[in-house]
């Protein structure tokens, strides 16, 4: 089973936006177990079009294509591939429903171009659009590859793709085996230290298979096992999460592939009913703002400071102006100050504060990257955590704030 994909997009071809559709999409098919050999980008132009599918039709049993379904000059995939198909358009009733409802309640007339966001090459199954207009298609042919067509805006592409596509293959191409695969998510621990403590499993790993993959911030691992029961692939995986865990479980923050450290923490604390606020400095929201980020937080948070300069720390959370005349504002005893102060203010159980040099210049002599960090817990003394930051004044924003969720987690799970 060998697929490829193509990008389609004058746009893409001049470089004005990056093609992220077709990583999205070789990551699905990885998961997936289906092969990719080959990525080609061509513009919007039909011959050119025309010849790039031919080829891929040629060498592959599935072609995924994603933008010009779109309803403007320029998009011209659909009919480019029903004519080299050599089938008709045809609509597909409940997207056309979809449009007329779109511009009803828009209170826009719809021109006639919109109707073509509802055609796709007859004889394909189509594609619902859960968060656009045009629908998206795949075609079998029992003589050549198959042909998935998908909508350009990633923000289309991606669930399409995700919800119904990659079902739908796994369906056509039954396997035998089963393939499951788990995402392992670590904060604190580099990808080269990772690494190195798992080297004996990363180097005899079959199946399993061990894939690292370091982002901002965080290194992921992706255990992927096969076998002919997925109870069999489960309990592999089981058994290789434990061994994992064994060694640097103490880095090991959650599982799966949207899992975020807020997420993480912002869902323990829903669970436990326990409530949190903030108070910032350097991160200026940015630890408010990342809460915030999480479905359901507002059952946890009722809100928080920001409390950038000297006078609004005292005006807002009443921190004397001595103790931050005698210890600085980039300080255990400010950090503590902050957090307690905001806890007691809106009677929560926790609260994280953030106060440091984000740089690029030092501040109270202190060099960028300097950040103190404060932990409030309701019942319990304040406590103060320093930590040296490197990289761009954004870097170290961020990374504070991971370090601050990182160091809740933690409490939470009764580590520190
Ligand atoms: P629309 O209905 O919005 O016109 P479409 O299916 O016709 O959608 P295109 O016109 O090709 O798609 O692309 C629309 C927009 O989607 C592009 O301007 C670009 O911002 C984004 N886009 C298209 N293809 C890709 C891609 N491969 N990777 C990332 N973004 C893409
Ligand atoms: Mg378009």
């Amino acid at each position: 089973m060998q697929a490829e994909i193509i990008a389609v997009g004058t746009e893409i071809l001049l470089g004005q936006i990056v093609d992220t559709n077709s990583a999205f999409i070789a990551q699905e098919l990885a998961q997936a177990g289906i092969e990719v050999y080959y990525h080609s980008l061509v513009g919007d132009n039909a011959d050119r079009l025309t010849a790039v599918v031919n080829q891929a039709r040629s060498r592959s049993d599935l072609v995924i294509i994603s933008g010009g379904l779109g309803p403007t000059k320029d998009d011209l995939t659909k009919q480019t591939v029903a004519h080299l198909l050599g089938v008709k358009l045809v609509e597909n009733a409940p997207a056309m429903a979809k449009i007329r409802q779109h511009f009803s309640t828009a209170e826009r007339p719809m021109t006639p171009n919109n109707r073509l966001q509802a055609l796709y090459p007859e004889g394909s199954q189509p594609l619902k659009n859960r968060t656009g207009m045009a629908v998206g298609a795949f075609y079998q042919d029992p003589n050549a590859a198959d042909i998935m067509l998908l909508p350009g805006p990633p923000s289309e592409a991606e669930p399409m793709f995700a919800e119904q596509g990659v079902p739908l293959l796994k369906a056509t191409y039954h396997r035998s085996e089963f393939l499951e695969s788990r995402v392992l998510r670590f904060f604190g621990i580099g990808e080269g230290k990772l690494v190195t403590e798992l080297a004996d499993l990363i180097d005899q790993q079959t199946n399993p298979t061990i894939a690292p993959y370091a982002k901002v911030n965080e290194v992921t691992l992706r255990l992927t096992a096969q076998a002919h029961e997925r109870a069999t692939a489960v309990k592999l995986l089981d058994k290789m999460t434990a061994t994992i865990q064994d060694r640097v479980g103490d880095y090991l923050y959650g599982f799966g592939d949207d899992n975020t450290l807020a997420a993480v923490v912002v869902n323990e604390l829903i669970d436990r009913h326990l409530t949190i606020t903030g108070a910032e400095s350097l991160t200026a929201g940015k630890f408010q703002s990342t809460l915030g980020d999480v479905p359901g937080v507002s059952a946890i948070f009722p809100g928080g400071f920001v409390t950038y300069a000297n006078s609004a720390k005292h005006d807002l959370l009443g921190i004397p102006q001595a103790i931050i005349d005698r210890d600085g504002v980039v300080s255990a005893a400010t950090a503590q100050q902050m957090a307690e102060r905001s806890r007691a203010i809106l009677d929560t159980d926790f609260s994280l504060s953030f106060t440091g040099v984000a740089g690029p210049d030092s501040l109270e002599g202190h060099p960028a990257g300097t950040v103190w960090l404060g932990l409030a817990q309701r019942g319990h003394e304040p406590r103060a955590r320093l930590v040296h930051l490197t990289g761009t004044r954004a870097a170290i924003r961020e990374r504070s704030v991971m370090t601050g969720l990182d160091w809740l987690r933690r409490v939470l799970n009764g580590s520190k």
